[in-house]
């Protein structure tokens, strides 16, 4: 199920938007038990919006207008949908309803998209396996045992399992590319200041992102087309022109220069990622790129530093939570002291806890010079090494993460593995360049792998002309265990 096979029955009369639209909820709800990929389903409102779109019919006769016309659409729960929940994965926010929608989601239903649910993450976003939700893990559709990655890891979940064909996720260190790797579909972490962050429930917010998620490349660049461009809500969108991502797929990629970065094939990286991702450089030649072995030296510090800056940005963000604004509040507190206090207590979880302590630390009197302002420094280092790659490359080439899917309890003890799962991927949030991963192949166990592609700003477009090349001669069709043996 694509947009474009979606839209094609819809022109050929074989189906309506109320049929697809009931079905993408059926699936959900009947596979939740399983997964948890929903904290929400909104079987209720989706019908409603199906019947609205069939009542307005198209203009242009061809049973088609809108680009997402009647397409479901599953919405990670830290992005504000108007009338559906928005607990970021969070207690502290259980209840809470936003009264609008994300910049993204407006855009979204103009288009004639239909949400059908919100999807279970880490709670706010902070984790690589979702296990730091409040609400219960999620399950890796090609093997239950085992995590979707995260943070958005219940949106990479509704896209492999075809509950949805396309989802929206938040990508602060690689939330969107990392899941999708491990859960065998598209993910895309746009520019920084290409899409709004209005609506988005913010975690760091110089790095914060809102990316999509996709069975195939054209359905991210058909999505990202439509949630892209500058927004008065929020003055880091850029007034940069959103080029047609979807006309430029076909474009020729022969004589592209792919850069592939060497400290990222070493130690460390799992044998079956490394053996899938050189056969994908190897595909790159053949397709007639020109690949070159190029350095990130100070990718080794990326992990240090994301961890001092989103921690530093998170704590100053997460100060609002007080139990006066939103959501919870702790009940029996003599005193408002008490109550502040005893609300954060009870209302965030034990990763929540740590990443504010760790960035107060950071940004307080004594400490700011030696860890957050250094952490900016190496940043800009960092951003500096990415410019000079891309005089010598259109695109970099990197595994999006060191293993395949872990199993659920695997890292939960040790902080710093689980961090290390982002290695491949902060470096392009730091650097606020857009970054896609894309399958490329299977485990010896039957785990999807992915290969991750950096871009220069705004040019996501030379990102979906690539992997959409790569997808066309190496098509990834195996689907997870959950589907094959039948279970839906
Ligand atoms: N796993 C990373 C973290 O825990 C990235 C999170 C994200 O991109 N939202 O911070």
């Amino acid at each position: 199920m694509t947009i474009e096979n979606i839209h094609a029955q819809l022109a050929a009369g074989e189906t309506t938007a109320g049929k697809i639209v009931e079905s993408a909820v059926a699936k959900a709800e009947a596979l939740n038990e399983t997964l948890g990929a929903f904290l929400q389903i909104d079987r209720e409102g989706a019908s409603r919006r199906a019947v609205e779109i069939e009542e307005a019919g198209d203009d242009d006769g061809s049973g088609v207008a809108g680009v997402l016309r009647a397409v479901p659409v599953a919405v990670k729960d830290n992005i504000c949908v108007r009338g559906l929940q928005a607990s970021c994965g969070s207690r502290i926010l259980g209840s809470y309803h936003p009264p609008y929608n994300a910049t993204a989601i407006e855009r979204l239903g103009a288009a004639g998209a239909v949400v059908v649910g919100k999807t279970n993450c880490d709670e706010f976003a902070m984790g690589s396996s979702n296990e730091n939700s409040a609400f219960g893990t999620v399950r890796n559709p090609w093997d239950t045992r085992r995590v979707p990655g995260g943070s958005s890891g219940g949106s990479a979940v509704a896209v492999a399992a075809r509950i949805v064909p396309v989802a929206l996720g938040s990508d602060t260190g690689g939330s969107v590319r990392q899941p999708a790797a491990l859960c065998g579909v598209v993910g895309v972490k746009p520019t920084y200041g290409r899409v709004s962050r209005y609506g988005l429930i913010a975690f760091g917010s110089s790095l914060d992102q809102i990316g999509v998620f996709s069975t195939n490349v054209r359905d991210a660049a058909v999505m990202l087309g439509v949630i892209a461009g500058r927004d008065l809500h929020d003055a880091t969108t850029a007034d940069v022109p959103v080029p047609d991502y979807v006309a430029g797929l076909d474009g020729d990629i022969n004589g592209a220069r792919i850069g592939v970065v060497r400290e990222m094939f070493g130690e460390g990286l799992d044998a079956d990622v490394r053996e899938q991702v050189q056969a994908a450089v190897e595909a790159y030649r053949e397709l007639g790129a020109e690949i070159v072995e190029v350095e990130l030296p100070y990718a080794k510090y990326a992990i240090a530093v994301y961890y001092i800056i989103a921690t530093a940005e998170a704590s100053s963000n997460l100060a609002r939570y007080d139990g006066v604004r939103y959501g919870f509040r702790a009940e029996e507190a003599a005193t408002l002291q008490a109550m502040y206090r005893r609300t954060r207590e009870e209302g965030f979880g034990a990763e929540v806890k740590r990443r504010i302590m760790l960035g107060t630390y950071v940004l307080s009197s004594g400490y700011y010079d030696a860890y957050y302002l250094k952490a900016q420094q190496v940043r800009s280092l960092l951003r500096e090494d990415f410019r000079r790659l891309f005089e010598q490359c259109d695109a970099l080439l990197t595994p999006t993460t060191p293993t395949p899917a872990f199993l659920l309890g695997e890292k939960m003890d040790d902080p710093l593995a689980m961090y290390l799962n982002d290695i491949f991927t902060v470096t392009a949030n730091l650097a606020g360049i857009p970054g896609l991963s894309v399958p490329c192949g299977l485990s010896r166990d039957g785990l999807p792998i992915g290969l991750q592609l950096l871009g220069r700003h705004w040019n996501e477009a030379t990102l979906f002309r690539l992997a959409h090349a790569y997808e066309q001669a190496h098509p990834f069709t195996a689907l997870p265990g959950v589907l094959a043996k039948g279970a839906a």
